[in-house]
Order: structure tokens, then C-alpha cells, then sequence
């Protein structure tokens, strides 16, 4: 056997590994233990979703419509929006890495806040581009001041996560037009909209209304959060012609299976229940977010569904801590902890670990 081994590119060298939220493991007295390290959504698929996939199963011998063209007409009747406007992915992430794919390479560079969503320096780094990374503000949302200066000639996309994962902290209407307005038309702006659904600050736009007449910004959104779909992998993006274009030579062939296209339109066709849901994962929010302040804690307001602790070399601990009395939440070492907002019977073990640790702090 030859000693040679295959030449990777270089640009793969030191890829941090995307980190999924950890399983719930049962704890050892047998306790259920929850899972409220990745932001899911606690509540089964919507009615009706499971039966059209079930549905759809009865075809896996044959390939899924490679366009998603009933995906497409139902997103674009909901949202008012070409169907040449639309383009469908993997899960916004795969929609996010064929943005990157589509517009940068070695040499360029694409800019975000940090800390936000992890894929963003993957994704970049695939692509052989440099990331430049903008910290937050001290109210822990992105510093866009900062952001329009860090954009350069090599500069070629830009991503806005609003609301931030994993801060929650969500950006308004005027702060984030006058940074449209700053950014050059040649550089992609990416409003990554994963957490849209569980907005309530009516000052924080919605980015459909900011794309329409700005030809570089494309907004993403996914069925893995609110819709509660995340384990079936799709996502969408609405960006203007040339850019959905890019997104659908870049797209991985036949990547949308028939069960995630048909659950997304049943999904749609939810609403109402929909709504319901949301509905009671905001009012949880607003109920762990203020027995945590009378617990004496700081917590930006979140409106995603998910809550961020900066809790800095105390974060191992109080993941432990959650791990121990049944909750899996997720540490950035160092940093702070995200925790999704999922259950009532889960959220209040992680406030009762809270109450404890601040006792100690
Ligand atoms: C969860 C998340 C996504 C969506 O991921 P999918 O690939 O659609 O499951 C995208 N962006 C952010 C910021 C997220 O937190």
C-alpha cells in the first residue's frame, strides 16, 4: 500500500468541527433529561405534516422534484414574493455555505458579528475566504458601525444574524437600514432570519420588507426552528433573480428530499397551530427571562427562543451544573451559555440551577 495519502486543500487546515448541541442523555436516577443545547423547537410537527410525510415516503424509490416547484408556489403565495425570487436548500445553513460558494473565494472576505452562529467561520473557511469577525457591542448585538467599516474592496458578502444566535439580541429598523444604505451594492448583505417566527419587537423589521428594493440583500429562513422540521433539513432564501439564480447552479442536486418539501408546504399550510406555539414559547421567554432577573442575573432581552448567559470561566460549571440535574444547555468555553427556551418542566430545572449557582457566585 502506498504511504501517499490524498492532498486535501489547504484551506480545510484547522476548520473548527460545527459543534451540534450535545443529546440528552437520561440522568442516572432515571430522570428524563432535555435537550436545550440546539434550539429546537420542543413540540412535535405541526398538524397534518406528519401524514403528508408519511405520504411522501411511499415514493423514496424515485427522486424528489428537483425544482421544490410546490415548495415554491406555496412560499411564494405566503410570503408575496416572485417564485423567481425564491430558492430552496438544506437547511438555511446549506443555503448560507452556497451564498459564500457563489460569491467568495481565496483572497476575498466575508464579515459578521462575533460571537454569532458557528457555521459562519466554516463555511468561510471552505471557501478558501478570509473571515473577519466584528465583536459585539457590550449589549452583546452586533456593532454595525463597526461592521460598515469593515467592509473593504475585498470584502464580498456579509452576514447579519437577527436575532444573534447565541445572544438572542435583535437588531431595529433604522440602525439596520442606514447600515444597508452604508454597505457597497456589490457586496452580498445576508439577513439570516433563522429565529424570524419568535420576533415580538415590532421595531425589529422584518428582512423581507428591507430586500425588495435592495438588490444585494437575500434573507434566509428555515423550518428548523419554529416550524419544528429541523431533522427533515430544509431552508429558503429570497434574494433578487441573480442571486437565486447563483443558488440554484450552486444547489446540491436532488438535495431537498420529497418528505422535507411536502412537511414544509403542510407546515405552511399550518399556520394557525403554528402561531399557537410560537405563541407559547415567547410567553416561557418572558417567564424564565424575568424569574432570572429577580434571581439577580443580567440577560439581554432575547427574541429568539433560546436565552444567553455570559457567564465567562464559569461557563463549564454551569453547564455541569444543568447537565447534573437533567438539562444539556450549550457552553462557548469561555464565554457564556445559550439555552433553549423548550419546556416548561425543563425551564424551570435550568432556573432552579440558576437560583442555586448565583447563590454561590
Ligand atoms: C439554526 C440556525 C440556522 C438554521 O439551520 P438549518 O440549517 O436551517 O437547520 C441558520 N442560522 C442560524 C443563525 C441558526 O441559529
Amino acid at each position: 500500500m502506498s504511504e501517499q495519502q490524498p492532498r486535501l486543500r489547504k484551506a480545510l487546515d484547522g476548520i473548527p468541527t460545527y459543534r451540534p448541541g450535545r443529546p440528552a442523555a437520561a440522568t442516572a436516577d432515571g430522570t428524563p433529561a432535555y435537550k436545550l443545547s440546539s434550539n429546537e423547537n420542543p413540540y412535535p410537527p405541526l398538524p397534518g405534516v406528519l401524514e403528508q410525510a408519511l405520504t411522501a415516503t411511499g415514493a423514496l424509490n424515485r427522486y424528489p422534484d428537483m425544482g421544490c416547484t410546490a415548495m415554491l408556489e406555496e412560499l411564494a403565495a405566503r410570503f408575496d414574493v416572485p417564485m423567481e425570487h425564491l430558492a430552496t436548500g438544506t437547511g438555511s445553513v446549506g443555503i448560507a455555505q452556497q451564498l459564500v460558494q457563489s460569491t467568495a473565494g481565496p483572497g476575498d472576505e466575508v464579515v459578521y458579528a462575533w460571537r454569532s452562529f458557528e457555521a459562519y467561520p466554516i463555511i468561510t473557511q471552505i471557501s478558501g475566504a478570509d473571515s473577519v469577525q466584528v465583536p459585539l457591542t457590550k449589549d452583546e448585538g452586533h456593532d454595525l458601525e463597526a461592521m460598515a467599516e469593515a467592509v473593504t474592496g475585498r470584502t464580498r458578502l456579509v452576514f447579519v444574524c437577527n436575532p444573534n444566535n447565541p445572544t438572542g439580541a435583535a437588531l431595529r429598523r433604522a440602525e439596520l437600514e442606514r447600515f444597508l444604505d452604508r454597505v457597497p451594492g456589490e457586496v452580498l448583505v445576508v439577513l439570516d432570519e433563522a429565529y424570524r417566527e419568535f420576533v415580538r419587537d415590532p421595531e425589529v423589521p422584518d428582512g423581507l420588507e428591507l430586500y425588495r428594493d435592495r438588490p444585494n440583500v437575500c434573507v434566509l429562513r428555515t423550518f428548523s426552528k419554529a416550524y419544528g422540521l429541523a431533522g427533515l433539513r430544509v431552508g429558503f432564501a429570497v434574494a433578487h433573480p441573480p442571486v437565486a439564480a447563483a443558488l440554484r447552479k450552486t444547489a446540491v442536486p436532488f438535495g431537498v428530499s420529497q418528505v422535507a418539501q411536502d412537511a414544509a408546504v403542510a407546515s405552511l399550510r399550518a399556520e394557525a397551530a403554528l402561531l399557537e406555539r410560537v405563541g407559547a414559547l415567547v410567553e416561557e421567554r418572558a417567564r424564565v427571562r424575568e424569574a432570572l432577573l429577580a434571581q439577580g442575573w443580567t440577560v439581554v432581552p432575547s427574541q429568539a427562543n433560546f436565552f444567553w448567559l455570559r457567564l465567562g470561566d464559569r461557563t463549564a460549571d454551569f453547564a455541569a451544573a444543568c447537565e447534573e440535574a437533567g438539562v444539556v444547555v450549550r457552553p462557548f468555553a469561555g464565554e457564556g451559555v445559550r439555552v433553549t427556551i423548550g419546556e416548561p418542566e425543563a425551564n424551570d430545572l435550568v432556573l432552579r440551577v440558576a437560583e442555586k449557582f448565583r447563590e454561590q457566585l
